[in-house]
């Protein structure tokens, strides 16, 4: 895949696919050696008016507020790291996982605080059937 990010991409906008096609194909040919065009057997352009975003000035200072832990949201997504589909995927992962932990935790606490003998319902913790 090959992309050309803002002016670049928006000097091609207006231009014929063909003419997208080959004004990539005339770059790689100079990045990785001429001929190179030549063995490119498919090519589909795509015009993303808003494709590559801007941050606004000063975004950078909301960075630390947003990588701080807090106790039952978690973030995922590749602002949190490189801006790429890698910090995408492994930020994820860390959000289920400590998901599931405080899930998990929860319902051991549920469960110490259950009195079996006390309780007509089994399924139901002792500090509901006070409140209920
Ligand atoms: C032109 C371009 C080329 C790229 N090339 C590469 C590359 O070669 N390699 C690479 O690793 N990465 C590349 N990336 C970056 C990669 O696409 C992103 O890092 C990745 O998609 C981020 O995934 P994400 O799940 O964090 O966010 P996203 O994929 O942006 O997903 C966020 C989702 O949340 C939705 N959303 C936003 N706000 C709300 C809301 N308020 N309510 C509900 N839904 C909402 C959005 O619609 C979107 O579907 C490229 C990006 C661009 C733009």
């Amino acid at each position: 895949m090959t992309f050309s990010p803002a002016g670049l991409g928006q000097a091609l906008l207006d231009k014929s696919d063909e003419e997208i096609v080959n004004s990539h194909l005339a770059d790689l040919d100079q990045i990785l050696g001429h001929g190179f065009a030549d063995s490119v057997v498919e090519a589909t352009p795509f015009r993303w008016k808003d494709g590559s975003p801007y941050c606004f000035p000063g975004r950078a200072k909301l960075q630390p507020t947003l990588l701080r832990g807090t106790g039952r949201v978690f973030l995922a997504g590749d602002y949190l790291g490189t801006l790429y589909t890698e910090s995408a995927i492994t930020t994820g992962f860390s959000a289920a996982q400590e998901a599931a932990s405080l899930l998990a935790s929860d319902r051991q606490q549920r469960a110490r605080a259950w009195t079996p003998t006390a309780s007509p319902n089994p399924t139901r913790p002792a500090t509901e059937r006070k409140s209920a």
